[in-house]
């Protein structure tokens, strides 16, 4: 069965290279979801708490909120950079608190303090699929993920790998020891 969570991005891209209204910088209200597929735990009869997902994704996702999203290459990053840099926001600002975790993947690297990551490839639809599977495959049982933005829509499906152990008192993932960092339960070999 499936637990499944979705994140709201506000966030600002472009395609660069494309012939299309797409190479002009615009913003987008993107609606991530993500399906997370296991057994049921019986002890608290969820496969995962649907607000633990959210948590552990927003902690590395909140980084693509209220950013600007752009392309290695893209000749607007030096500039958006010298801006910034100008204006005092580059290395962060005290208003700039909602920040992720800073994280560097094949795909993406993300700037907290100046709200900007950086991609390999054009963020399209199928380009943030790729990063948000990239980035949580490790840390959940990633079976499906959806991402929205305007008119736009695509899926992709995984096969779930993680073995993981969840605490059947409140149903996160017990530590390599068998604890559960949020209620305590321990877990009997
Ligand atoms: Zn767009
Ligand atoms: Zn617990």
């Amino acid at each position: 069965m499936r637990s499944i969570t979705t994140l709201d991005l506000q966030y600002a891209h472009r395609f660069y290279k494309f012939k299309g209204e797409a190479q002009y910088l615009h913003g987008h209200s993107g609606l991530l979801t993500i399906e997370v597929e296991d057994t049921i735990n019986d002890g608290v009869n969820m496969v995962f708490p649907c607000n633990e997902i959210k948590k552990i994704a927003w902690e590395v996702l909140k980084n693509f909120d209220h950013a600007l999203i752009l392309r290695e290459d893209d000749p607007l990053l030096p500039a958006i950079l010298s801006v910034y840099e100008e204006t005092g926001i580059k290395n962060g600002a005290p208003q700039n608190t909602m920040k992720g975790e800073a994280f560097k993947t094949e795909l993406a690297t993300a700037y907290p303090d100046s709200r900007l990551v950086v991609t390999k490839e054009t963020l399209t639809i199928e380009g943030m699929i790729k990063i948000v599977y990239d980035l949580l495959k490790d840390k959940l049982n990633i079976a499906k993920i959806t991402f929205t933005s305007g008119v736009n829509v695509g899926s992709a499906e995984f096969e779930t790998k993680n073995n993981i152990d969840r605490c059947p008192l409140c149903g996160i993932f017990l530590d390599e020891n068998g604890l559960c960092p949020k209620c305590g339960y321990q877990k009997k070999n």
